[in-house]
């Protein structure tokens, strides 16, 4: 007996051949098919090659940086999606053809990080608690950049990990209460 998701699973696997060699094992059908039964289901059984091709790139980006794992798991997936550009921001959603508009749902502006994290009265109230709060983190270190974009998405060279794990947290916080997802 077998549930639905279970068949569902199964459905979109290839057999894998039978081998007893290692060589064989790590030549490229192989291994091929034994990647493609590792990737999520999610992943597994979206038809459209290019939200397919989307998808894979967003799951597997990048090799993990010790600062960029900091939260919790839901805004932390959403900031680093910013970092590497293929966020679910209108703007780059565009850029994937996933969307027919880069603009913002609130602004006939391009819904870029820049415009998400810094522009759109939409957040304003959001914005203005994660700002002072960085700002009073800069003020401890005796900083007094204008805070940007790249702050708020790769931190700052400036601060120690610990501040900038703070930056995190602020910029996570505004992510959640923005409601947006991105
Ligand atoms: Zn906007």
């Amino acid at each position: 007996m077998c549930d639905q998701s279970t068949r569902t699973e199964r459905k979109y696997k290839f057999n894998t051949l039978p081998f007893d060699h290692a060589f064989y094992r790590d030549s490229i059908i192989p291994s091929s098919t034994s990647k493609w039964n590792n990737l999520p289901n999610h992943i597994r059984t979206i038809t459209k090659l290019d939200t397919f091709k989307y998808m894979l790139k967003r799951e597997y980006v990048e090799p993990p940086k010790p600062l960029f794992h900091y939260g919790e798991r839901t805004n932390q997936m959403s900031h680093t999606r910013i970092r590497v550009k293929f966020s679910n921001l209108n703007f780059h959603l565009f850029n994937y053809n996933l969307v027919t508009s880069p603009n913002c749902n609130h602004c006939n502006l391009p819904e870029t990080p820049n415009h998400y994290f810094l522009i759109c009265p939409q957040y304003d109230q959001e914005r203005k608690e994660m700002l002072d709060k960085i700002r009073q983190i800069l003020r401890i270190n005796n900083l007094n950049n204008k805070i940007t974009l790249d702050i708020l998405v790769y931190g700052s060279k400036k601060l120690s990990h610990t501040f900038n794990t703070q930056v995190f947290h602020i910029v996570q916080i505004f992510i959640k209460k923005s409601g947006r997802n991105p």
